[in-house]
């Protein structure tokens, strides 16, 4: 893989005021070597009322999961940031490159929804380019969106909701084409392990890399998002994120959960697996008209009537995603893979949907 051909310049992409920012310094910030006693940053030192002890501040950078975690990605953990969950790493890059009002952020949609949001949140207006027909990603459209204004590239590999990887050669293409920040969101990546493009941060400095706890890793529930990038765009996070952005807790239970990544793999394996069956099964009913291809967790399919079928799951105690309102998607429904009997409940209940309609 070849690198950009073109002077990548960080800091002239920087808004201005975040190129003159310095950080807030937090109390163990200053503080390197060994130490018993820490009066410096007004805990309790008396403790705290739970079963665990929670009472001192976390490690602001995370290092002990960041080094497991560096050596599981064959990285430098200079190159992770952790956030609270990826929202927060989406957030911080409209903060860090967008100026509100002026500069943009270019999506694909049907695509992840919180681009959007975060994009509006930070006063950022958006350039959509829509998906292929086949949902394959848009690659001239997105080269021909670009201009001036533009700081961000958001592109979703395996795409939500259509479960799609991006091609390698086109997110390559785009990295050496745009001067502004790549930003590749592999949330759904441990479903298809093949498609990652995390070695390609030595390669590509405008590449940013999110991936996430919160599906393969099971962990949604503690918030635990990661973006990977050269040193000078982490350090540019750590230098606008909450000091103290990844609490306590969630930094013990990363730690071991990054010691079962057999075990993680055995479950996407099981996932895959259930997939496919799943797949097989709704083929079967006639009211599916498709069910697309998914490198992720999930399965986008087309049904005859979208809305009134999510209702009568919903009536019996199923909730799916409707994504029929969103572009390309007419009539689709988005279904994450759940436990076998789950799933068998699922195709029951559509088949005795299908009897109903007309
Ligand atoms: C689920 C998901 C995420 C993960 O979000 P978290 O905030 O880490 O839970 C990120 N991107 C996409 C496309 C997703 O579908």
């Amino acid at each position: 893989m070849n690198s950009i051909t073109f002077d990548f310049n960080l800091s002239a992409l920087l808004r201005p005021n975040i190129r003159q920012l310095s950080a807030y310094r937090c109390a163990r910030d200053e503080f390197k070597g060994e130490a018993s006693v820490f009066l410096d940053a007004n805990e309790n030192s008396l403790g705290s009322f739970t079963a665990e002890e929670w009472n001192r501040y976390p490690d602001a950078y995370q290092q002990k999961v960041k080094e497991k975690l560096a050596e599981l990605k064959g990285l430098s953990p200079a190159n992770i940031f952790l956030g609270n969950g990826s929202d927060e790493p989406i957030d911080l890059l409209f903060r860090a490159f967008c100026e509100p009002g002026y500069d943009t952020a270019i999506i694909t949609p049907p695509t992840y929804g919180m681009y959007e949001v975060q994009a509006a949140i930070n006063n950022t207006p958006v350039v959509k380019a829509l998906l292929n027909s086949d949902f394959s990603f848009p690659l001239q459209k997105v080269l021909s969106a670009i201009d001036t204004k533009t700081k961000l590239v958001f592109v979703c590999s395996p795409n939500n909701p259509t479960g799609k990887l991006v091609e390698k050669q086109d997110i390559a293409t785009l990295l050496q084409a745009f001067k502004g920040i790549v930003v590749v969101d592999e949330a759904y990546i441990d479903f298809s392990p093949e498609g990652t493009v995390l070695p390609w941060i030595e390669l590509f400095p405008n590449l940013v890399v999110l991936q996430t706890f919160s599906k393969a890793w099971g962990l949604a529930g503690l918030r635990a998002g990661v973006a990977y990038a050269n040193s000078e765009i982490i350090a540019v996070l750590n230098r606008i994120k909450y000091p103290y952005n990844m609490n306590a807790f969630t930094q013990a239970q990363l730690l071991e959960t990054l010691d079962k990544n057999q075990k993680m793999k055995q479950t996407v394996n099981e996932l895959n697996r259930e997939k496919q069956s799943l797949a097989a099964e709704l083929r079967k009913i006639e009211m599916v008209k498709e069910v697309y291809a998914s490198d992720a967790n999930f399965l986008l399919v087309r049904v005859s009537e979208a809305d009134k079928v999510y209702h009568l799951l919903q009536n019996k105690g199923i909730v799916v995603r409707n994504r029929s309102n969103q572009p390309l998607c007419h009539n689709c429904l988005r279904i994450t893979i759940g436990k076998p009997e789950e799933n068998i409940q699922l195709i029951n209940a559509l088949q005795e949907i299908n009897k109903q309609l007309p």
